[in-house]
């Protein structure tokens, strides 16, 4: 199946900068001559919260996308007639005249440049080791809906097309722009869009086998004190190890008195999101990920 219709989405989260600097630098550069099979659109995701400087006005819009949300018409604060916009934009989700979405995103985790799967369907898979072997250093993270919300559906925005990629980079402060992250994100954009052209010629290079990806297990919250406050911080062991292994009884909170807390996992996992600061209202200190490979 051809990919006739893409978009690049930024500013889906409104203090993240990079995205909707990258939507002007690719709007006034354009694409690649040789990207010539399909349909690219730009769409800045949250005008609003952008605006302001803010990750969300009423709710996070990268929550906003599930199925019986967009069709719940009781739903009306800002993101979700946002989401229902860019549903009628780009989708409707599950019909979608958009074949495939790029989302542009920054961490204040030390994430380096990921390359955020909805599924590992080989489509997803080819694209982000292509990337990976387009640019050094680029982690593939695959979170499923099943392994992230338990059912079928998923929240985020890119799964309103049939192939969703949100693209991570990081570390960088919420709200500021850095030469060398506007950078990566458009060399990781070209990539993609290069990976695009070629898959419908046809022409696509096999990526070097085997594909090593994370894939999302949980999420660790916190420790809290009965008045649901935050009781003890990341230990400085785990800080900044986003993707290293941490195994079983290594150190990763540690309380005022000097106690530590050593993780109970009985198999190496691999943190993620390390201290994000877009999770500490949900009390989340980080994402525990198992390392798989695969052969496409
Ligand atoms: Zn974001």
């Amino acid at each position: 199946m051809p990919i006739n219709h893409v978009a690049v989405v930024g500013g889906t989260h409104g203090n993240e900068p990079t995205g909707p600097y990258l939507l002007r630098l690719l709007a006034e550069k354009g694409i690649p001559a040789s990207c010539s099979t399909f349909a690219l659109d730009l769409v800045l995701a949250n005008p609003k919260a952008y605006k302001q400087n803010v990750r969300f006005i009423d709710q996070d819009l990268n929550r906003s996308f599930l199925t019986a949300d967009l069709s719940n018409h009781s739903l009306q604060h800002y993101e979700a007639k946002r989401a229902k916009e860019i549903n009628q934009l780009l989708g409707p989700k599950g019909n979608a005249k958009t074949d495939l979405i790029l989302d542009i995103h920054t961490s204040t985790a030390s994430m380096g440049t990921t390359v955020i799967l909805q599924s590992s369907s080989p489509l997803q898979m080819q694209l982000a080791a292509h990337v990976q072997s387009a640019i050094p250093g680029v982690f593939i993270y695959a979170i499923s809906a099943e392994t992230y919300t338990g059912g079928s559906d998923q929240p985020f925005l890119p799964s309103v097309a049939e192939t969703g990629i949100g693209l991570e980079f990081g570390p960088i402060p919420n709200g500021i722009l850095r030469h060398d992250l506007v950078n990566r994100s458009y060399a990781a954009t070209l990539a993609c869009l290069e990976f695009i052209e070629q898959t419908n010629r046809g022409s696509a290079p096999l990526p070097r086998q085997p594909v090593e990806y994370f894939e999302h297990v949980k999420t660790v919250p916190f420790p809290l004190d009965e008045e649901g406050r935050i009781d003890a911080i990341i230990h400085e062991s785990l800080q900044d190890r986003d993707y290293t292994p941490l195994k079983p009884g290594d150190p990763i909170f540690v309380h005022r008195n000097g106690q530590v807390v050593h993780s109970t996992e009985d198999e190496i996992l691999y943190p993620v999101f390390i201290n994000e600061a877009a999770y500490y209202p949900q009390k989340a200190a980080f994402s525990l990920t198992r390392k798989r490979s695969t052969t496409l």
